[in-house]
């Protein structure tokens, strides 16, 4: 479960990031064309409206070399 930053409220999860009027979804990626870490998700506080972005599988980036 994910609390609001800004109130503690619980947020609501799963959403979609989506390009208006156009494609779906933004990708999270090291390179241009490689390293594709999975699509931004969104989550949402009811309170006071506070979004943030998220990848919920996160085993990609866990395996990544920080260099
Ligand atoms: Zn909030």
């Amino acid at each position: 479960m994910r609390k609001c930053i800004r109130c503690q409220t619980k947020m609501i999860e799963d959403l979609s990031v989506m390009v208006s009027n156009g494609a779906y979804g933004i990708d999270v990626r090291k390179g241009r064309f490689k390293g594709f870490f999975g699509k931004i998700k969104c989550a949402a506080c009811p309170e006071c409206g506070y979004v943030e972005t998220y990848i919920e599988d996160t085993d990609k980036l866990k395996k990544m070399d920080c260099e």
